[in-house]
């Protein structure tokens, strides 16, 4: 396993030490982070079709650490899903969320803060009780909170009893879960027997393709599946007003994306709002 080879060997080796140790500093400096609550989150709008008007937003987490800079979500959340931090980063997006959801409510607006959520989260015995306390502390009323599962995610807790029980827990109290990145799973719908999904969120690869006919159609399929089983239907990724055209006209519920905001700071929501 050497002569030619030799060096590619020796380069491999050299460049997972290297991702091992970026891995090992993105978690040291997360730690301190989180502590610090140096996290910060933006809400990007999303906007009902048939009104025209802002009625949820989604929080995303966004990370600009002193020393490494900033760290983007795709790199992020596989770390912190891998070391366990997930947990704390979907606490501190909890209690951001809820109240800021308060503050808008107060302010008049009620609308819809939806959050994402890693299965691993789930994994933990205590995660319904936690949101509810959460919302409990906040003055967040259970109906503005929408959790944002992946089918990936999906597909792993149709197996699982304990999230299930979780999740119909959580349902009960009023809060609305969003199944996202629809279409990228593996064609099972089992999931949706077990699992109390209300909204369907449409991945945004189908949507940055609706040019080719085939995908039209792919999405027409997607929105009408949705229709069928009484499920809101809401369209990611939308950045052009061709693709809001096309998607008010088969039906879709909601849209999110570049075209209507990119992931906004509170105060540029708010003035959405006005
Ligand atoms: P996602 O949940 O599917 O979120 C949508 C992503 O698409 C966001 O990327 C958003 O900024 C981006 N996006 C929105 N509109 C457009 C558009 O019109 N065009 C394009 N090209 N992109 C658009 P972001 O913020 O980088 O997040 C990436 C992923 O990281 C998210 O995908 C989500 O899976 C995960 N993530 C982000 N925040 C959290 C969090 O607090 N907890 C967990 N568990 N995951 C998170
Ligand atoms: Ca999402
Ligand atoms: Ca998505
Ligand atoms: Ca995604």
């Amino acid at each position: 396993v050497r002569s030619a080879g030799g060096d590619s060997i020796v380069s491999l080796s050299k460049s997972s030490h290297a991702a091992l140790n970026r891995r090992s500093i993105v978690e040291k400096r997360l730690l301190l982070a989180l502590d610090q609550k140096n996290l910060h989150v933006l809400y990007q709008p999303q906007v009902d079709l048939k009104s025209g008007n802002i009625t949820a937003v989604e929080a995303l987490v966004r990370w600009d650490d002193e020393e490494i800079g900033a760290v983007s979500p795709d790199e992020l959340i596989p770390i912190a899903e891998e070391t366990g931090l997930i947990n704390n980063i979907g606490s501190f997006m909890l209690e951001k969320a809820c109240e800021q959801a308060v503050l808008w409510k107060n302010a008049g607006h009620a609308i819809k803060v939806s959050i994402n959520s890693s299965v691993r989260e789930f994994r933990d015995k205590n995660m319904a009780k936690s949101i509810l306390e959460t919302l409990e502390r906040t003055g967040c009323p259970a109906n503005l909170l929408q959790i944002e599962i992946t089918e990936k995610f999906a597909l792993e807790a149709e197996a699982e009893t304990g999230i299930i029980k979780q999740m119909r827990a959580l349902e009960k109290e009023g809060i609305v879960f969003v199944l996202d990145d629809f279409g990228t799973g593996y064609g099972s719908f089992r999931y949706m027997q077990l699992l109390p999904i209300s909204i369907l969120k449409i991945d945004q690869t189908f949507i940055h393709s609706l040019k080719s006919k085939k995908n039209q159609q792919l999405v027409n399929g997607m929105v009408q599946l949705g229709k069928s089983m009484n499920l809101t239907v809401v369209a990611e990724g939308v950045e052009t007003e061709e693709q809001m055209q096309f998607l008010t006209s088969i039906g879709c519920d909601f849209i999110q994306g570049y075209f209507v905001s990119k992931p906004s700071s509170t105060e540029e929501i708010s003035s959405l709002l006005l």
